[in-house]
């Protein structure tokens, strides 16, 4: 099977919530934002990135909240685990929480972003690039 065509299974916790995702994913990534801790109740979050038409569920239908102007994240209604993330500004995108995966170890993570936002205890021993706020229009920051 060429590695285009892998697929990737998960689920919320309680199971109602299933979905699958086709293919390498766009981008792996730590995001240390407000709202994504907030959302996660972790001191970070994160997301493996993917087309939209490399995502599916397979099972159930998810509740959605609109955390800020633009901006959906959905859950399961069931078990409230959050599930995933999508935004006006990133169209072809959804961003799925890594650990909803069930094997979250076959991604790995390759950025840090919303750095300005980290909890200062947490200390990621890694040398992944860093962004003040999102890569896509921003070069890395030094480690502080
Ligand atoms: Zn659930
Ligand atoms: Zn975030």
């Amino acid at each position: 099977m060429a590695k285009s065509d892998v697929a990737h299974s998960g689920r919320c916790l309680c199971g109602a919530i299933t979905f699958e995702t086709s293919g390498n994913p766009r981008f792996v990534a730590h995001c240390h934002c407000q709202s994504c801790r907030r959302n996660t109740g972790s001191a970070v979050a994160t997301f493996v990135g993917v087309l939209k038409d490399q995502f599916h569920y397979t099972k159930g239908t998810p509740r959605n909240f609109a955390s800020s102007p633009g901006v959906t994240r959905s859950f399961c209604g069931d078990c409230g685990t959050p599930l995933t993330y999508q935004a006006d500004f990133y169209p072809d995108e959804v961003h799925i929480y890594v650990s909803t995966f069930d094997h979250p170890e076959d991604f790995t993570p390759q950025l840090h972003v919303f750095v300005s936002e980290a909890i200062p205890w947490l200390h990621i021993d890694d040398n992944l690039p860093r962004y003040a706020t999102t890569s896509r229009d921003a070069t890395p920051i030094d480690r502080a």
